[in-house]
């Protein structure tokens, strides 16, 4: 007797589960039942389903998991990534061009633009993303921003504290007192998440704690844009206010990555979030990410797509800098944009292929993993499943 809405994916060359750490079976295969994985084990001893699918011995990994995105917004930025390649470095400040293009666009032209960048994604395998608001800086274009996010995800996050906007030059405290109140009153129903950019040119760690506080106070969980552009507060603050995730890790102390490391694994510590598209696209050092992971940190990666600083939607391009220019090894880059994500977004359903974990897995058009690294810029993502669902 087969299940009527089950999957079995047979002939898997390699197939990633995440169960305890990296784990891969090869010579395997996995039934999908509903909305989720329902067995994984030997090719051979696989039970009989509605539908069958043959690998013919490519791999399956679990779908990635971008745990950092900027997805609304308006216009783009080629001419500041072009002199920027030529050797004007990159400021925190341009921002706010997007920032004018984004509260100049009607709510269509924000839509077609997120749904156009989510289908990207989608096509390289992204099966769960976070999305920030961040480019409005008012209280409406804030709100309208997390509320244009809540459709395409529920890992919406507050970023009010992006920057501050340049009717609040001369008056931070007030600008503040905007995103700490009303604005937050406002996006606090559509949103998971607050974040804050705490960093030269952005916010300091006062700053950054008083944001984390009344997003908490709101019920939202903290994350934090931290140590990007130099050495700064932004990881000891996120730590301690019990953050998810530290994003960019690019300049980090021995105190900031004791710090991380001391806040624990699993779903309760502070993950140390790497966006290697950001190095690349603005040429700066990448992060240390074996000093991070010999200290015992939770790395994960994202892509941090956004018209500034990195506008790639790619987590097998994130995947393969992070082995070539980072040193993980391909098991744990892949293991970092897939199961770290998931922490760094404190989800246990996705990110792994365990049985009972939401059925969001890609093909890949190779035997292994590894042709993620070793095969840079080919899409080799055959076929999507996101909650049991083929997407294509
Ligand atoms: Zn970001």
């Amino acid at each position: 007797m087969t299940h009527p809405h089950s999957t079995l994916i047979t002939g898997i060359g390699e197939l990633v589960t995440n169960e305890d750490g990296w784990t891969a079976l090869t010579g395997a295969a996995l039934v999908i039942e509903d909305q989720t994985v329902a067995w994984t084990g030997p090719a051979g001893s696989a039970p009989a389903a509605d539908r069958v699918v043959d690998a013919a011995g490519r791999a399956v990994l679990p779908g990635f998991v971008d745990s950092h995105a900027h997805l609304v917004f308006a216009g783009e930025r080629s001419a500041e990534f072009a002199a920027r390649m030529a050797g004007t470095p990159y400021q925190a400040g341009g921002i706010r061009s997007t920032v004018a293009a984004t509260r100049g666009a009607p709510d269509e032209v924000l839509r077609a633009n997120l749904a156009r960048l989510t289908r990207e994604m989608l096509a390289q395998g992204t099966t769960t993303l976070e999305c920030k608001s961040g480019y409005g800086l008012t209280v409406a274009d804030e709100a309208r921003a997390v509320a244009l996010a809540a459709e395409v995800t529920p890992e919406v996050t507050f970023l009010g504290a992006h920057v501050v906007p340049p009717e609040y030059e001369d008056d931070r405290a007030g600008y503040l007192d905007l995103v700490c109140g009303p604005m937050l009153t406002a996006c606090a129903p559509h949103a998971r998440w607050v974040d804050v950019f705490c960093e030269q040119g952005a916010f300091d760690a006062d700053e950054a704690r008083a944001v984390l506080a009344a997003g908490h106070a709101a019920g939202l969980l903290p994350r934090v844009h931290a140590n990007q552009l130099g050495p700064g507060p932004g990881v000891q603050v996120a730590v301690a206010a019990g953050a998810a995730a530290a994003d960019h890790c690019t300049y980090l102390s021995d105190a900031d990555v004791d710090a991380l490391a001391a806040s624990g694994t699993g779903f309760s510590g502070t993950v140390a979030t790497l966006l290697p598209g950001v190095e690349f696209s603005t040429r700066q050092p990448y992060p240390d990410a074996r000093r991070l992971l010999a200290a015992g940190v939770t790395v994960a990666l994202a892509t941090d797509c956004n018209p500034g600083s990195c506008f790639t939607s790619s987590m097998p391009l994130c995947v393969a800098l992070a082995v070539r220019e980072m040193r993980l090894t391909t098991q744990e880059a892949v293991w970092a944009a897939t199961a770290g994500g998931a922490r760094a977004l404190r989800r246990t359903d996705v990110g792994h292929l365990g049985v009972g974990a939401r059925a969001d897995l890609i093909l890949l058009d190779g035997p292994s993993h590894t042709y993620l690294a070793y095969r840079p810029g080919v899409p080799l993502v055959r076929a999507v499943w996101r909650s049991g669902h083929r997407e294509l």
